[in-house]
């Protein structure tokens, strides 16, 4: 099909104003946030509600046109951009952001999919209630792309991923039809549940176009520490502690190695040491209670982590005693990705193990690294209450463009970190996705009766291979050859 066919049909489904088909207007779409992944699209196609995407769906795939949905374009494993065919259509669903419903009694909100995370929380700030998911890029990640990627981020040890967050889904299948799932109950088990199928598909079976989310109580007291300890060991171990002492408490629990801090105090605007020499390893711990005031739940942490300190093993700890105070802790965190990108190239591995295997993924991990790659600078952060690391080798921009065969070496290093975390009961892919990235590695990680279910389910519900192509299930060797 060609170019002007789709742009034309684009524009008499969604409006003029609503598809861009002009090389500078496409560009920022076309390429991720890391500029890592770049694809080509006939159009960009900006849908104002569920029956626009319907019927650009329903004519995309009766013709053959590829549908690649967009979010807030923050995918770090090139999910959010294109393929390079030129012939599809990007479906951003930025023009869709209203806030449908907000119900306080019932802790829901209905909202459209492209909603920004950050204006979601908000929203729930206003109505007295949270909206629990945070992460670095709740500025511009929109909710349907949340969704799509089953979002994790600093707040899953104790609310869960999106996944958790979810009552319901409206969701336009391939071929346009419209299945309204949107429920705010918190308990029907009338049949399969539907939904769950679409969060974390990360687009290939259908769009998202509306969800019905929980909403909790808004916490009347909040503390944050950040701890300073010499090995990753005592980390997990502290972190253990904390939340045998803190049950329903304990909000955030996340580990930044001295080089991720370092970096972020590099690169992240504003970003100032709390510590006069920076420890070896540091977790940042946030507790949120229902009743009580700051001092008084800051106490309580300080009496926590005395025993600890007094026996050396805790050897700084910042207790912020403001909202700015603890707003600059978060800031460290929260900037790191933008920070490593300034750095380095960082090649970025999102493991995951059980927590109590961390000490002994780190040992092996540290070890490989210094082995085989010593040109690299092991960098780490993560979110360690729930065993999710990002480790990264960060190379020197000049160091990595000698490099002659970068995709092998990536490869190379990335499977042997990801054999690390596979012979602990671990996965290459904690809260990231698969996006195009992790494609191969779906092949040689997961079970594969896993991956021929995954291949029937994606037939049933898009037999034409209209969304999202080439991302999540790996194509069979049989469609690979023809
Ligand atoms: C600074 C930074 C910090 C980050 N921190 C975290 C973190 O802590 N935890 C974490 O889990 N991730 C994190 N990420 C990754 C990223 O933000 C998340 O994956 C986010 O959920 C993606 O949302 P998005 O709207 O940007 O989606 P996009 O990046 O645009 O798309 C992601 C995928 O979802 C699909 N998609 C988007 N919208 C829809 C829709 N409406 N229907 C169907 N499919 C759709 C796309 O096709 C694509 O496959 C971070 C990224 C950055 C840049």
């Amino acid at each position: 099909m060609n170019q002007t066919t789709i742009i034309d049909a684009m524009r008499e489904l969604a409006g003029v104003a609503n598809v861009l088909e002009s090389d500078a207007d496409m560009a920022p779409h076309l390429i991720d946030w890391r500029k890592r992944h770049s694809g080509r699209a006939a159009c960009v196609v900006f849908p104002r509600d569920t029956a626009q995407v319907s019927k650009v769906l329903a004519w995309c795939d009766a013709r053959g046109v590829k549908v690649f949905p967009q979010g807030g374009n923050t995918s770090v494993c090139g999910g959010s951009v294109p393929d390079a065919s030129g012939n599809s259509i990007l479906l951003n669903l930025a023009k869709m952001n209203r806030i449908v419903e907000i119900n306080a009694d019932n802790n829901s909100m209905t909202v459209e999919a492209g909603c920004i995370l950050a204006d979601l929380q908000q929203a729930a700030l206003d109505a007295d209630r949270i909206f629990p998911l945070t992460l670095g890029a709740e500025g511009s990640c929109q909710i349907g792309g949340n969704i799509a990627t089953n979002a994790g981020g600093t707040n899953v040890l104790r609310f869960g991923n999106t996944r958790d967050l979810v009552l319901g889904l409206e969701v336009v299948l391939a071929d346009g039809r419209i299945w309204n799932g949107i429920r705010t109950l918190r308990k029907n088990n009338s049949g399969y549940d539907l939904k769950n199928l679409f969060v974390g598909a990360e687009g290939t079976l259908g769009v998202v176009t509306q969800a019905a989310l929980k909403l909790y109580p808004r916490p009347r007291a909040t503390a944050t520490a950040m701890l300073g300890v010499a090995t990753v060991n005592d980390a997990v171990q502290e972190g253990l502690k904390l939340q045998a002492a803190f049950p329903g408490e304990l909000v955030g629990l996340e580990l930044i190695s001295r080089s991720e801090f370092e970096i972020s105090l590099r690169h992240a605007a504003k970003a100032r040491n709390p510590f006069g020499e920076t420890p070896a390893w540091m977790v940042l711990v946030e507790l949120a209670a229902s009743s009580g005031n700051d001092e008084a739940i800051a106490a309580r942490l300080t009496d926590a982590l005395a025993p600890s300190f007094e026996a050396g093993v805790i050897v700084d700890a910042i207790v912020a005693a403001s909202a700015q105070q603890r707003a600059d802790l978060w800031h460290i965190r929260h900037h790191v990705t933008e920070a490593n990108g300034r750095e380095g190239m960082g090649l970025t591995h999102d493991i995951a193990v059980p927590t109590y295997r961390i000490p002994d993924f780190m040992a092996a991990a540290e070890q490989t690294l210094a082995a085989h790659y010593p040109q690299a600078t092991q960098v780490v952060v993560g979110h360690m209450g729930d065993g999710n690391l990002h480790y990264i080798a960060m190379f020197s921009h000049e160091y990595w463009a000698s490099v002659a065969d970068k995709v092998g070496t990536q490869l190379a290093l990335s499977h042997r970190l990801y054999d690390i975390a596979a012979s602990m009961g671990g996965t290459f892919s904690a809260e990231h996705g698969i996006g195009a990235l992790h494609v191969p590695e779906m092949s040689l990680y997961k079970d594969a009766n896993e991956i021929a279910l995954m291949r029937q389910m994606k037939q049933l519900l898009d037999p034409n291979d209209t969304m999202n192509p080439g991302r999540v299930v790996p194509a069979s060797s049989a469609s690979a050859a023809a």
